[in-house]
């Protein structure tokens, strides 16, 4: 046997490995999806290296996923699980599974530690899913044999083995030779206390529950079964009834037909001895765990919540659920039919705020007739305001070695990218229409990116811009379209403040908003900077100007009225409310609390408010002089 080499991990990887076994115990069940997805990424990359270097085909004939339990004699319990991917040369088992290849270790850290979502995707989100292993697993053992490419022409098969508790592992020739042809297989050696997962129906509910839809590859599962069969060497020798074991009587068939029961008696006896002997065998069978169709296959009536959440986690991989999607078939138009899933994360990237147009990692993950092709479309693949948006698209009518050029080439990613938006602003528009709790939940994250977008994407600037909501002087949110049914007769501006890095509350005490809502105006209440923007890119919203309070240029509207019809409003009204106001007069003359009490045609929403003389404070400043009294 070739000597065995022993490495030490690489410091972070046993810091790692520690936090991993000790913070995720409760949710170790997550292994399993780990490991399913990584023979998944690995049949992936070996389809698509096979469209330019087809060899890498050989050394095994299926594209699948296998899973075997087996338990020695000593109750020992171990999980097989093997594809037939790209496999692993010796250095890359060396710095794949013994170095950390992703640079968030530190993110990884601090979000361990503040994990409130309690669902164990940490790991698969930062990329530890292979150290998931040891969470079951006191001995893991890696089997690998890389496919046959011009680098690597004579394939060999290798091992990496490491145990829970070491802070080393080794990498040897595989002792049993080449058995794999292609691929990878790992051996778990189950921890005395995970003895449960060595079962089949444990792994067959972990399947269901997170991975029979995150692969398009068929993961089988080795299963064992008794069955009765005929016992040829007993056949001659028929054996008095009383002797017949029980597990023979519970195998004949009941007599449960007119047929049967009028049987003749002897008839039947003379039956059971010519019948021959039965002995129980052991049947092997290797059953399809995932033979669902994948969930973007399926009628949207037909998939819950729960399955939409889980399959985005795991493809995705993000450790919190979406806050909304959106299931359709389309047709792009130039004749390729799709089905797609379009998801709304439920936050957006670090990174996007300090780039916000360019910064986020695209997820359209493209695939033809279930099988992936790329996720990554380009830029031209969806407006810059989008591009967080997540989506699973599976074309129909494209062939299946397409290649990124020849798409790009084709109408249909453009028309995709159409589609997509629209879908994605039908699906928001629809939420707020519908959705109030949501529609806030979606604001908190995605309010600005709405401002950004109606400043960017021309073509859909109307859509977005209905999407943005501001706070005003009268409510705590109001859509463009709401206030302008809010307006006041003869209004023919829309009223802003904006003042940068101040809250709403804030600015509703301006003196400049004083006036206007004393006399029933909303005014919008801008506080963030992409509001200035986003207002004065828009500049009007429906034929109406937007006019800043605070400047020159301010019209109410409602001195539209000649100086004689106002006159002759007032006096309507100052007959028709006589005893009223009357009686309130004497009431706050007496104590002291206002001078006069007069019919106003200034107030909309109000039922009254108090206002100063024109030479008087306003009540602004008597609050002011009040509380430096105080
Ligand atoms: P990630 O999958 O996020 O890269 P993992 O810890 O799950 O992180 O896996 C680490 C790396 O090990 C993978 O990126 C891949 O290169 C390699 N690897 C793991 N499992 C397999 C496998 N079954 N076949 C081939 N390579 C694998
Ligand atoms: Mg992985």
């Amino acid at each position: 046997n070739a000597p065995k080499q022993r490495h030490a991990y690489q410091s972070d990887v046993a810091r790692l490995r520690k936090i991993v076994i000790n913070s995720l115990y409760s949710h170790r069940d997550v292994f399993l999806r780990e490991l399913i997805s990584n023979a998944n990424d690995a049949l992936e990359k070996l389809r698509l290296t096979s469209l330019t270097e087809p060899q890498v085909l050989s050394g095994a004939e299926n594209m699948n996923i296998t899973i075997k339990v087996e338990k020695d004699e000593q109750g020992n319990g171990r999980i097989i699980i093997r594809d037939t991917g790209i496999g692993m040369t010796p250095e890359e088992l060396s710095t794949n599974l013994g170095t950390l290849a992703k640079s968030g270790t530190s993110e990884f850290l601090s979000r361990a530690e503040s994990d409130t979502t309690g669902n164990g995707n940490l790991i698969g989100a930062f990329g530890l899913g292979f150290y998931s292993s040891f969470l079951v697993a006191d001995r893991v053992e890696v089997a690998s044999v890389a496919a046959k490419s011009s680098n690597n022409p004579n394939p060999a098969q290798y091992v990496f083995s490491s145990g829970a508790d070491e802070n080393s592992f080794e990498i040897f020739p595989d002792p049993r030779g080449n058995t794999l042809g292609r691929g990878t297989e790992i051996t778990l050696h189950l921890k005395p206390d995970a003895l449960e997962y060595g079962d089949t129906n444990t792994i067959i509910d972990l399947v269901n529950k997170h991975s029979s839809f995150s692969t398009s590859f068929p993961i089988y599962l080795y299963t064992t079964r008794m069955e009765m069969v005929p016992d040829e060497e007993a056949q001659t020798e028929a054996k008095p009834a009383e002797e017949k074991s029980e597990v023979e009587e519970a195998e004949k068939p009941a007599a449960d037909d007119d047929e049967a029961v009028v049987e003749d008696a002897e008839e039947k006896s003379a039956e059971e001895k010519r019948e021959p002997r039965l002995k129980p065998i052991t049947v092997e069978e290797w059953i399809q765990l995932n033979s669902q169709p994948p969930i973007w296959m399926r009628d949207p009536k037909a998939v819950t919540d729960e399955e939409y959440e889980t399959f985005y986690q795991a493809t995705f991989k993000d450790y919190e659920k979406p806050h909304a999607w959106y299931h359709f078939a389309g047709d792009s138009g130039s004749g390729v039919s799709f089905r797609a899933i379009i998801y709304v994360p439920s936050r957006l990237d670090d990174k996007y705020w300090q780039n916000p147009l360019e910064s986020v990692t695209k997820d359209i993950r493209l695939m033809v007739k279930r099988v992936f092709i790329t996720s990554d479309l380009g830029e031209e693949a969806l407006p810059k305001w989008a591009n967080w948006v997540k989506v699973v698209v599976d074309a129909e009518d494209l062939p299946l070695n397409v290649s990124r050029e020849t798409l790009q080439s084709t109408q249909f990613l453009k028309q995709l990218k159409g589609i997509i938006t629209k879908r994605l602003l039908q699906l928001l528009s629809r939420i707020r229409d519908e959705d109030p709790e949501k529609w806030d939940k979606v604001q908190e994250v995605y309010g600005n990116v709405f401002k950004l977008g109606a400043v960017e994407d021309f073509k859909n600037r109307e859509k977005l811009a209905s999407l943005v909501r501001f706070a005003t002087n009268q409510r705590n949110s109001t859509t463009l379209d709401e206030y302008l049914e809010n307006k006041k007769k003869g209004q023919s501006q829309i009223f802003y403040l904006a003042d940068m890095g101040k809250s709403p509350s804030e600015l509703a005490k301006s003196v400049f908003i004083e006036k206007l809502h004393a006399r029933g105006y909303e005014v919008l209440l801008l506080g963030d900077p992409l509001d200035e923007v986003f207002i004065t890119n828009i500049r009007r919203w429906k034929k109406i100007p937007f006019q800043d309070v605070a400047k020159a240029g301010l019209k109410f509207g409602d001195e539209d009225l000649s100086p004689e019809e106002e006159k002759e409003e007032q006096a309507l009204l100052t007959e028709k409310y006589k005893p009223l106001i009357e009686w309130l007069r004497k009431e706050v003359r007496v104590k002291g609390a206002a001078r006069d009490v007069v019919i106003s045609n200034r107030l909309v929403t109000s039922s009254c408010a108090i206002v100063a003389d024109e030479s008087g404070y306003t009540a602004n400043l008597e609050k002011l002089i009040s509380s430096s009294h105080a």
